[in-house]
């Protein structure tokens, strides 16, 4: 097993990785920037490192200062968490080549799949559908683009190969606008990610989003564990999720998952990962692929037992995975509310002192967060403070208990949007199931 392990990144997923890397025996090295001192996984880590101011760029994303900090404190192993660097395939080989094990795929495997159009022209290749689109990157000929959209029949959408957050989409309606849109795409792509490569898929009007979650170690053995139903969302970025998803057969489950299995396998894929796809008129339509651990892991925990950031780090230290397909089996239901620091109408942030924190519980209820009662909430990141998930035998009794979390959670001092999740809890048509990826937006009309 691992010695000691560096966790590069901040909020509640550090806190996560703390806690499994507790139950494992590691000893933890928190590294934060100035705004962080007070954050809970700096406070009882074994050891911490200041690693820079509090702009991201010049801390959670300094990979020398990352590196540096596992060298002085003899870690062996740096977990990426998610966000920041754990999708960067230069900071997975720079860790490595530095001698440290990096818990996540291998750099050669983050490259091939977080680049979208790469990782369409993968999964094409090992049998998973995907959605009608340009093959490959859209090149200089407005002809040939203008023919491609044409083909492909409006309304279609492009997409930036190297987007992600939900950010570098654009959804295009009619030929009159398709250039001018591929140039506003290309352009604002090369500024947010340094990469001006763009595609176009076919936009499916009402498409569910649907993922499935891989495990594999470094000996070829893959699983999955079924998958998560993430349609509810707001500008492409996802606020409810759930396991499993409304509707889905074990027969379509299985043929999925084993198409994801087999894919994982050609890749050479190790650790966990988690393949997306758009679901509609029953069928699926592969994405992108995420070679990290989700914001929505917990409901697959919750379901299936099994411990996805333990999984990680017995795989990180070369251990086999300890499951059969056969040992994964999915028990009653699970939801998870992501709880932000913003305001439940205008989503603006939310951010400053919490006068007072007071988390839900009972049966099934389980709270991933960072925040306490006096904690500051810093304006420079993310807004997520937190995750209520519930689980249940069922679908009514998942929601039953989140209803009287939500009822039960008190953060005073900063707005969140709690309200805004209780009042989708109370919609008749998500209590139902099964609902697309704009029914939010529609609903709360954004659309
Ligand atoms: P990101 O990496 O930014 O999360 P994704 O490719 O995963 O981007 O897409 C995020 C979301 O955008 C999807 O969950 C879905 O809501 C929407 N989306 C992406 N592609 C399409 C498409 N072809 N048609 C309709 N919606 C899409």
């Amino acid at each position: 097993m691992l010695d000691k392990l560096v966790i590069a990144n901040r909020g509640e997923i550090a806190l996560r990785i703390l806690r499994a890397c507790r139950e494992l025996g590691i000893k933890t090295v928190a590294v934060h920037s100035t705004a962080d001192y007070s954050l809970k996984h700096v406070l009882l880590a074994d050891e911490s490192v200041c690693i820079g101011p509090p702009s991201s760029t010049l801390s959670y994303l300094n990979m020398p200062a990352i590196i540096s900090a596992a060298e002085v404190t003899d870690a062996v192993a740096i977990h990426p968490g998610y966000g920041f660097l754990a999708e960067n395939a230069d900071f997975a080989e720079r860790v490595e080549k530095s001698g440290f094990v990096f818990v996540g795929p291998k750099a050669e495997t983050i490259r091939k799949l977080g680049d979208k159009v790469s990782a369409i022209r993968t999964m094409k290749a090992a049998g998973v559908p995907c959605v009608p689109g340009s093959d490959g990157p859209l090149g200089a000929d407005p002809e040939e683009n203008l023919r491609i959209a044409r083909d492909l029949g409006y309304p279609i959408m492009i997409k930036s190969s190297g987007g992600g957050g939900g950010r570098g989409m654009r959804v295009v309606h009619s030929e009159a606008s398709l250039l001018n849109a591929v140039a506003i795409t290309q352009s604002e792509a090369r500024a947010a990610f340094g990469n001006d490569q763009v595609y176009m898929e076919k936009f499916l009007e009402r498409p569910r989003h649907i993922e499935f979650q891989i495990l594999a170690d470094n000996f070829g053995h893959v699983i999955h564990l079924g998958e998560r139903d993430c349609s509810m969302q707001r500008r492409h970025q996802k606020v409810i999720e759930e396991a499993p998803a409304p509707g889905i057969t074990a027969r379509q489950r299985r043929l999925m998952g084993e198409r994801c299995v087999e894919a994982c396998r050609a890749v050479g894929y190790r650790s966990a990962g988690t393949l997306e796809f758009l679901y509609q008129d029953g069928e699926f339509y592969f994405i992108e692929m995420n070679t990290r651990i989700q914001v929505e892991h917990p409901v697959t925990e919750l379901i299936t037992g099994i411990d996805l950031v333990k999984a990680q780090l017995l795989v990180a230290s070369g251990e086999r995975l300890p499951y059969e397909q056969s040992d994964v089996q999915f028990r009653g239901h699970a939801i998870e509310c992501r709880i932000n620091a913003e305001d439940p109408k205008t989503f603006m942030p939310s951010p400053g002192p919490i006068r007072l924190w007071h988390a839900p519980g009972g049966p099934g209820i389980r709270v991933d967060s960072h925040v306490y009662s006096g904690y500051n909430v810093p304006p420079n990141y993310d807004s997520l403070i937190g995750k209520i998930i519930a689980h249940g035998d069922s679908r009514e009794t998942a929601i039953a208990r989140m209803k009287n979390a939500l009822a039960e959670m008190v953060i005073e001092g900063i707005k969140t949007n709690v309200a805004l999740h209780q009042e989708i809890f109370n919609h008749a048509a998500f209590q139902k199931g099964g609902l697309d990826i704009h029914y939010l937006e529609r609903r709360l009309g954004l659309r």
